[in-house]
Formats: C-alpha cells, structure tokens, sequence
C-alpha cells in the first residue's frame, strides 16, 4: 500500500469527518482567487486548496525532477504529461508535507495564509484542457433498461452489447466545470403521431450519472493498449453529467448514433482523484458472460467501489435525492475500455475524457437517468414542494457527488453541478 493511502494518517490541516478530501486524498484541480486570478493547480484537502507553488517553494516537492513554474499552469495537462512516476512522488511528498509530523508549520500563521486557500473563497476552473471526449454505454442495468424502452424487451440488450465496450465520440469543446450552468438545448424532435418534425426546445431533457477518467499520457496512432498496461495511462477519475435531450435523442439518432442530443453540455467535477488514492477501493467486476476475446480479457480487480448519488434542486426550493447508485455495477472497466479504443490503433492524448456511459444499479431507486427513474415519463418524482419531476425543468440544479468509504477513510469527489436555464 502507498504511505499516503495509510488509513491512519493525520494532517495539520483540520479535516472533518465527513470531508470528501482528508489527507489520504489529495485530488489535482485549477483554481484562481479574486485576491490572486491567475490559474493554478491547488489540491484539496479538507476545505482548503494547498497552492502547488507555494507548497513547492517551501520545499513540499524538494529532490523532484520538476520543470520550472509547473504548477503556475491553467491546466493540469503538462503536470499529468510528466507520468505517474512524477506524479505519484508529488502526492506522496504533499502528503508528507501536510502530515501531523509537520504540524510546525503552524507556527508561521504568514505561511499558512499563503500556503492553504479557503475553497468557499475559490473559483475552480476546467482542470484540464480536453482534447478528445469518449462516451462508452458500459452499464449493463442502463444498456437493458433503455433497450426496453426503445426496442424490444425480450432482446433488450443488442447482440455486440456483451462483446465490446460500445460507445460513440463526444464532442469535448462544450464539456464545462460544475457550477456552469447550461441553457435548455433547443432541436429538432418528432413526436410518433406528428406528421413532420418541429425544432423548438427540448421538452424531455435529463442527466446521466457517469464518471470519467483522464488520461496522462499519449500514444503514437498505430499503437495499442492492453488491459495490463491500461491504468498506467489514467491519471484519475471525476464525475460527470452527459445531459441529454431525450426528445432529440430519439429523432436523430439513427442511424449514427448521439449528436446534438448530446453536444450542448456536459459538467465535470473540478477535482481529478487520482487512480492511486482509489487503491483501496477495488472490488470485483461483474461476471462476465460470454467470455470476451483475448484482448478484451484483464487480470485483478478493475473496478471500484464508488457511492454515487443524483439530487434535483429546484429554484428556491428543497431538493431530493433522485437516484443512489455505485460506480462497482458497471459491466465493462477502464481497463477494458481503454484497451478497446485503442485495438484499432486509434491514438490518445493527455487530457481526453473517457465517460463511462450512464451508471444504473439494479433497482429504480438506483437509475442513472430521469428516462429510466420516471420511466419515460410514466412515473413522475414527486418532489418536496409538491412538484412532479419527469425530466429535468428550467431553474432545476442537478448536483452530483460520489465517494468511497473504508477503514473510516472517506475518499470523495466533491460536486459536479449544474442548472439548466431557459433556452435562448
Ligand atoms: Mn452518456
């Protein structure tokens, strides 16, 4: 087990019980302050932002091989760039740093206030810049339940489904941070007894539950990535909302598959947990059945044991926790994932974002999207101000959060959240 992963370790920094961000966590992200607005990478740690270059100046990253002004950056690109050898000595270091066994630190309050932004006093910003955006359909509950809805309930799942990871390319231009909010997407639908097609705002918008990770490294077009090697290439995971207009959805998308559905907005959490501080939460895949071809095949656990959770907000109103669900259900792993995008010797880059495609669990309370919770509208959410929610309304707040928790280690990923505005 990596020493900072240590259950037992105590920082200086006062973290409560119920933070997403102890010491065993130490997520990457970008921030900028009214008080100092050029971008940064900071990590999180409790409510506070340890300024990287502040931290490195007061020697947290002493004897690493770093180039000069690394952490004065607007994205996290050239830092994941430099591996996870690098990397990973960084966290390992950081945690150090900030451990009781420095707590004499607080004895220079004039460092502390330099060294440790409030996050409440932050704005985060994109943590990376994306250049390309995957999103896999690898939840076997979601793959079934929306084929039952559209198709055939007896052949809910299409005959590749269980062959190889399915998935389409996104378009990463209009992916923001949480806390963006999105305009209603307007489009083109046709309802089943229209005799043509109308363009106007999407009536049937939702949100998928999803998680995505970041790739460090890149590689050469031609070249491949096995299972084995797959995680040396992803530098951490975040949460991510793939709004979708359902209405659009279903009009355009044969024969191709998602476009403008899709393409509007998606929200990411600002902060990259990296795959390092998720050690300890492996767990099993699902059985898989039939059994994949060879190179689809992986050894140990690959999946991860994340609690995930979906609340709608209405303006001025109560929210409600519309969906409890895990990050464990999904059928195919990053690993799979990976080595299935790049069989074809499709090439990757640092900094794209590999969506997991919508995470169901088995029950409805689980669902991972409104299409399936209401079930095409069918069985409206009753919400607290005595509203019905069949998908998601003007003003809505939809905020995702996820953690995993172990050994009183609670290792979160903090929000991803957005509000839909009227159309323009
Ligand atoms: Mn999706």
């Amino acid at each position: 087990m990596s020493r900072a992963n240590n259950p037992q370790l105590k920082s200086w920094v006062e973290v409560k019980p119920n933070s997403d961000f102890p010491i065993q966590n130490l997520p990457f992200g970008i921030f900028k302050t009214d008080k100092d607005p050029e971008p940064r990478i900071g990590v999180a740690i409790g409510e506070f932002i340890v300024d990287m270059n502040v931290a490195s100046g007061l020697g947290a990253t002493d004897g690493i091989d770093l180039p000069f002004n690394i952490f004065l950056k607007d994205s996290l690109n050239d830092f994941i760039a430099l591996g996870k050898r690098i990397t990973n000595q960084v966290r390992e270091q950081l945690s150090v740093f900030l451990s009781e066994s420095n707590s004499s630190i607080l004895e220079n309050p004039i460092i502390v206030e330099n060294l440790l932004v409030k996050q409440s006093e932050a704005q985060m910003l994109i943590p990376v810049n994306i250049p390309n955006y995957t999103d896999f359909y690898s939840s076997k509950e979601h793959a079934t339940n929306v084929g039952i809805m559209f198709r055939d309930p007896a052949n809910a799942l299409l005959p590749n489904w269980k062959h190889l990871p399915v998935g389409y390319h996104g378009r990463a231009s209009s992916i923001v941070v949480s806390g963006t909010p999105i305009h209603r997407p307007k489009g083109q639908t046709k309802a089943d007894d229209a005799p043509a097609p109308s363009f106007g705002p999407s009536k049937l918008l939702d949100f998928e539950l999803e998680m995505g990770f970041i790739t460090g490294r890149k590689t050469k077009l031609g070249r491949s990535i096995s299972t084995a090697e797959a995680e040396d290439y992803i530098f951490g995971m975040v949460l991510f909302n793939d709004w979708s207009a359902r209405d659009i959805q279903k009009w355009e998308y044969v024969p191709l598959g998602p476009f403008l559905a899709k393409n509007f907005g998606s929200t990411m959490s600002p902060w990259i947990v990296t795959i390092e501080a998720l050690e300890p939460f492996r767990v099993e895949s699902p059985m898989q059945e039939p059994e994949v071809l060879p190179y689809l095949k992986f050894e140990g656990k690959k999946n991860f044991d994340i609690n995930l959770e979906v609340e709608i907000i209405p303006e001025n109103g109560k929210g409600k926790t519309v969906s409890r669900s895990n990050f464990k259900y999904m059928y195919w792993n990053m690993a799979q994932q990976l080595a299935h995008h790049t069989s074809n010797g499709c090439n990757i880059q640092t900094g794209d974002l590999y969506a997991s495609g919508t995470i169901s669990g088995p029950t409805p309370d689980s669902y991972g999207s409104m299409l399936e919770i209401s079930w095409q509208g069918k069985n409206p959410i009753q919400m607290p101000d005595g509203t019905e929610r069949k998908f998601i309304l003007d003003n809505d707040t939809v905020v995702m959060k996820g953690y995993c928790e172990k050994d009183g280690v609670r290792i979160g990923f903090g929000e991803c959240s957005g509000k839909i505005l009227p159309a323009l």
